[in-house]
C-alpha cells in the first residue's frame, strides 16, 4: 500500500499518496487546479504553468511537483488567479484563436479558462503570427496558429511500436508542431478522435467531423471548467 501524505490547500485539509503530483492530489480531494498541459498518468511536461500554485511559500509548478507531509499550499488567491490568467490571456495573443470560428468552440480547454478568469481584452499585444497549416494526412487537420505547445501529442499519440506520430521542429520563434506523414498515413479514426481530444486547443482536427457535434451542445457549453471535480467531492 502506498504511503499517504496530509496536506493543506487553502486552508482544506487533504489527503494523498507520496509521491503523487499536487495538481492530482488536489482533484482527488476536490480541489481544480487548472492545467493545459498536464494529463492524468502521462509523463509530465510543466510547459504551461497554468497550474501555478504557492506550496510552502514557493511558485511552483502543481503538475511536477509532488505532495509534502504538512505542505502548505495556496490555489485560490488573487495573485494566483491573476498569474493563471495574464498566462492564458499571453497563449491567446501568441496564437491565432478566433473562438467563433473554431471547431473546438465549447470544447477547448484554453476558451474554458479565458471564460473561467473572465479575459476580456488581454494586457499583451497580439503577435498575429502566420503559421502554415497541414491538411496533407488522410484523417487529420494540423492547424497550427491554435498550437499553444502542450507537448500533449507528442506523449500520447504513438503507433502500435511506440513511435511518437507528432513531433517539434525547429526552437524558439521557429518552434512547430509537425506531424510524421508515413506514420499518420496509418492512423485509424480512434487514433485521430484520441488526437483531437487530448489536444486542449483546436490545433489537431479530425476531417469530416468538425461540425458533427452541434455548437452550443458541447462539454464546456454546459458546465465550467474544473466543475466536475468540485462537485465531485462536496
Ligand atoms: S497540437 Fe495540440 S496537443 Fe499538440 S502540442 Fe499543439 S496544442 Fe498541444
Amino acid at each position: 500500500m502506498s504511503e499517504t501524505v496530509k496536506f493543506t490547500i487553502d486552508g482544506k485539509e487533504c489527503i494523498g499518496k507520496k509521491g503523487q503530483y499536487i495538481v492530482d492530489a488536489a482533484a482527488e480531494n476536490g480541489v481544480y487546479i487548472p492545467v493545459l498541459c498536464h494529463m492524468k498518468d502521462v509523463i509530465p511536461a510543466g510547459s504551461c504553468r497554468v497550474c501555478t500554485v504557492k506550496a510552502n511559500g514557493r511558485n511552483m509548478a502543481a503538475c511536477t511537483s509532488p505532495v509534502e507531509e504538512g505542505m502548505s499550499i495556496e490555489n485560490n488567491t488573487a495573485e494566483l488567479l491573476d498569474i493563471r490568467k495574464a498566462i492564458v490571456e499571453m497563449l491567446f495573443v501568441e496564437g491565432n484563436h478566433f473562438c467563433p470560428a473554431c471547431e473546438k468552440s465549447g470544447n477547448c480547454d484554453l476558451q474554458a479558462l479565458g471564460y473561467k478568469y473572465q479575459m476580456m481584452v488581454p494586457r499583451f499585444p497580439y503577435v498575429f503570427e502566420r503559421r502554415n497549416i497541414d491538411a496533407t494526412t488522410p484523417k487529420i487537420f494540423l492547424e497550427r496558429n491554435r498550437c499553444i505547445f502542450c507537448k500533449r501529442c507528442v506523449r500520447m499519440i504513438k503507433d502500435a511500436e511506440g513511435r511518437s506520430i507528432f513531433a517539434f521542429k525547429g526552437r524558439g520563434e521557429t518552434l512547430e508542431i509537425n506531424i510524421d506523414h508515413k506514420l499518420a498515413a496509418n492512423m485509424t479514426d480512434e487514433m485521430a478522435q484520441l488526437a483531437m481530444d487530448i489536444c486542449p486547443v483546436g490545433a489537431i482536427l479530425r476531417k469530416e467531423v468538425g461540425f458533427n457535434e452541434a455548437i452550443g451542445t458541447r462539454k464546456y457549453d454546459k458546465k465550467v471548467i474544473g466543475s466536475d471535480i468540485e462537485n465531485n467531492h462536496q
